[in-house]
């Protein structure tokens, strides 16, 4: 029995999420001594690009009905193909509301948020960010079947090229019940949620002026940007952008924190990243210990610096 795994795409286009968690499909089926099944809803993205993961079979859903996204209606669908008893989705935000839905209509064991390959097939065991990120857990599944979702960026993405087929089903599931009202798509270049490098800042910028020279520090570094809470709150930078326990959690290999204090509910959305570095003013910020890099001093001085130092080495 293949081990399916939900290829989530951005209007038609692969992320590196998905790739990620046909990595994870993939390491799952080499355990298992199997192979993987991806399944995908409208992709317009080559099955080429899943193939590289390790997904031997793609499975690409066609249904008018499901153009606009609906937990419930996706679930349905991917229930009606998905018959192996192993199915993993990214953890986005999408992906993380459709998996509880399909575990309900199969009555599998759902494990969210799983950072590494699992610890035994049988039973189904794996380690698992627990209590927003403030812990770890290692959670056994129960039943005959389990749906995982694999945290961003913990995983990571494994090429593992095979030789793959493609399979087109036309369905046309029930979706009446979406209404799509408003569609806030995110500002920056970068995908937050996928960026390797995040630059955040806090009410230390002291205002939405002075965020030329975090998006500068950020270009160079190829980064995305990221901001506290009460920043988007106030209106200086798009809620999109916002981390913590309220806002997106994310786990970059470098999250680079400026006039942030380090909150318990900031925290909770990014100490899962690799590597922190923290710039404050304040030697007693609680940032600072969380930091694997700490930098005490004046932000206005330090970023431009700092930006200026990574242009000369980039040459
Ligand atoms: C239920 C709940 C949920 C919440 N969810 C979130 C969440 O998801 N995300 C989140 O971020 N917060 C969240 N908060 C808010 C959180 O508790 C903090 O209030 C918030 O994170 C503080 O934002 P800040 O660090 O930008 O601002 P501040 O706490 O005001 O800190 C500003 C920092 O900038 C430093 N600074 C000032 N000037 C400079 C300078 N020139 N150079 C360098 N450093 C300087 C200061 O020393 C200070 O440490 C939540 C709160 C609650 C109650």
């Amino acid at each position: 029995m293949a081990v399916f795994v939900y290829a989530e795409n951005i209007n038609g286009v692969y992320k590196k999420a998905a790739f990620e968690a046909v990595s994870y499909a993939k390491a799952i089926a080499d355990q298992a001594g199997d192979t993987v099944t991806a399944i995908s809803v409208n992709p317009t993205d080559s099955s080429d690009l899943l193939y590289k993961y390790g997904a031997s079979n793609v499975i690409n859903v066609k249904d008018e009905g499901l153009k606009n996204f609906s937990a419930k209606a996706f679930a349905q669908a991917v229930s009606e193909l998905a018959d192996g008893n192993t199915i993993v989705f990214p953890h986005t935000t999408d992906a993380s509301s459709i998996a509880p839905m399909l575990a309900v209509m199969k009555n599998y064991s759902l494990i969210t948020n799983v950072l590494e390959a699992p610890e035994s097939l049988s039973p189904f065991q794996v380690k698992r960010k627990a209590f927003s990120g403030k812990g770890f857990m290692h959670a056994k599944a129960e039943g005959s079947g389990v749906i995982i979702t694999v945290s961003q960026n913990a995983f990571g993405v494994k090429e593992s090229a095979v030789a793959g087929s493609e399979e087109v089903k036309n369905l046309s599931v029930a979706n009446e019940d979406t209404k799509v009202i408003s569609h806030e798509q995110s500002s920056g270049k970068l995908d937050l949620k996928e960026a390797e490098v995040v630059v955040s800042a806090g009410r230390g910028m002291k205002g939405p002026e002075n965020w030329g020279m975090v998006e500068d520090l950020a270009n160079i570094l190829g980064a995305a940007t990221a901001c506290s809470k009460p920043v988007s709150d106030i209106g200086w930078r798009p809620h999109t952008e916002h981390v913590g326990q309220t806002g997106k959690a994310i786990s970059p290999n470098l999250y680079i924190a400026i006039g942030i204090s380090g909150a318990i509910q900031h925290l909770a959305g990014v100490n899962s990243s690799k590597t922190i570095v923290v710039i404050n003013n304040d030697a007693e910020a609680p940032f600072f210990k969380s930091a694997d890099y700490g930098v005490v001093g004046d932000a206005f001085q330090i970023i431009p610096a700092l930006t200026e130092k990574i242009k000369a080495i980039k040459g």
